[in-house]
């Protein structure tokens, strides 16, 4: 057949806009937009009869034109960030988010930012204020620092750290916690964007006190320790704790750096968990500056926690970086919301949703899983489902090694095939991710909030009935 046919029976732009469906996408929205969409939907037809010979499959585009015009004005104007249903179990999933917040905290976030706020105003002698101080007396008070602030994530704050205590100064840091974290956070390369010259001991698995004490002289600027978060080695292992490295920085009066990653503030051990270092521990035992994400187990907002020495926290603040990684009033909000949870643990425990979630009782996961698996009884005939032991992850980089016992209802479908339902709740409007284990779908139910489950069974129904 001939390719020119083709190109002529493409409608042409005025014909288009002639058309019932089109002019009412107009009045919808606007004309020049609808405009810009057709030329580009056309454009794309042109070059599939470029590029492919299968003439059926452009004819049915060519005929889907009005179809794939609309549905692509639509998708322009409507948001492409939406919430998602996590059926996966890890709570700190970092492509969906990590941490959540609460729905109180995020009503007064609503509040704050829909007016005007004392963001940066001092209302009580009616003066230029800081943003850090709304949350830097609370920090303090819980971690026992002298003094705290925050920019726009741990690897800001890594840098910003580096760059204000060790700039043109040698940095030591065991070469068993040269680690990458996910998104290319590399230790050595955010070293070299602060100026700071990486001076690497030990080996992989094992760095003695010594190899501090060797490393050390006058162009040392300070002694990092960096939390291996996402990875542990096992078998022969040695590696020095944050104490005997503070008394050794003590002792040569070099500047102690801890980037703690995670950032725990309550002892997890108590909840059955393996015992996670806390802020606090760190403080105590000497450090100058701790660095910890705001997202991860602390469960707030994207953050990087600085806490430590004032006369360092003082330095950083006038660092012109400080001004380039500033948190903006949103994070500044519930930072402040977040760390008032802390004053008290079991506060803390059951009002951030990452803790509530990872100390979550398992007969409250069955419960939930019972709810969903009753739910679904309408689809016995058309899918085999099952409640089943599972296992949750934290995420996030977080206790890697770490797994709690959890429940999951697994869903096969019998009309359909197992990937074709996971994609199509995937590719809902109000998406669920869950993960394909033997031919099963797998909806782990300690990160489905109460709330959901009623959605998530009308969705399963509706897709898997139709
Ligand atoms: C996660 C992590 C970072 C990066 O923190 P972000 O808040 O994601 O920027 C840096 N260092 C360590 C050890 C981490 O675990």
């Amino acid at each position: 057949m001939d390719k020119n046919i083709l190109y002529r029976s493409i409608p042409k732009v005025d014909v288009l806009l002639e058309d019932k469906k089109i002019i009412s996408l107009i009045e919808k929205y606007h004309r020049d937009v609808v405009v810009d969409v057709i030329r580009e939907e056309i454009e794309k037809i042109r070059e599939e009869i470029k590029t492919n010979n299968d003439f059926d499959f452009i004819n049915k585009k060519i005929n889907n034109l009005v179809e794939n015009i609309s549905k692509s004005v639509e998708k322009t104007y409507s948001y492409n960030i939406r919430k998602v249903i996590n059926g996966t179990g890890t709570i700190l999933h970092t492509n969906l988010g990590r941490s959540i917040i609460s729905k109180k905290h995020a009503n007064y976030l609503s509040d704050i930012v829909t007016s005007y706020s004392n963001l940066e105003y001092n209302l009580e002698d009616g003066k230029r204020g800081e943003r850090y101080s709304h949350f830097e007396k609370l920090i303090c008070k819980i971690t026992g620092a002298e003094s705290a602030m925050a920019v726009n994530n741990n690897a800001a704050a890594v840098m910003l750290v580096l760059s204000s205590m060790a700039k043109e100064k040698e940095v030591i840091v065991s070469r068993g916690e040269l680690v990458e974290v996910g998104g290319k956070f590399r230790i050595p390369d955010v070293m070299e964007s602060s100026n700071a010259h990486l001076v690497e001991i030990g080996t992989t698995n094992k760095t003695h006190l010594e190899d501090y004490e060797n490393a050390i002289n006058e162009n040392t600027g300070a002694l990092l320790k960096v939390h291996t978060s996402n990875f542990k080695i096992l078998g022969f292992t040695e590696s020095v704790s944050i104490k005997e490295i503070c008394d050794l920085g003590k002792e040569n009066n070099i500047p102690v750096i801890e980037d703690i990653g995670s950032g725990v503030l309550v002892d997890l051990s108590k909840y059955g968990l393996e015992y996670e270092p806390t802020v606090q521990d760190s403080i105590k035992a000497g450090v100058d500056i701790v660095s910890f994400s705001g997202d991860k187990l602390l469960g707030g907002p994207q953050a990087g926690i600085i806490v430590g020495k004032k006369k360092y926290i003082d330095k950083m603040k006038k660092n012109p970086l400080t001004r380039a990684f500033r948190i903006d009033k949103f994070t500044a909000t519930i930072l402040e919301m977040i760390f008032k949870e802390y004053l008290n643990e079991e506060d803390a425990i059951k009002n951030i949703p990452t803790l509530s979630l990872i100390t979550r009782d398992l007969k409250e996961i069955e419960k939930n899983a019972n709810t969903l698996y009753e739910k679904l009884d309408v689809l016995k005939d058309v899918a085999i489902i099952n409640i089943e032991d599972t296992l949750s992850q934290i995420g996030g980089g977080s206790l890697p090694m770490e797994r709690l016992n959890s429940k999951c209802v697994s869903i096969t479908p019998k009309n359909m095939s197992t990937a074709s339902l996971e994609e199509k709740l995937r590719l809902d409007e109000n998406p669920v991710v869950g993960r394909i284990s033997d031919n099963k779908l797998i909806i782990d139910m300690r990160t489905i909030l109460d709330d959901e489950i009623d959605i998530l069974s009308k969705k399963l129904i509706n897709i898997i009935k139709k």
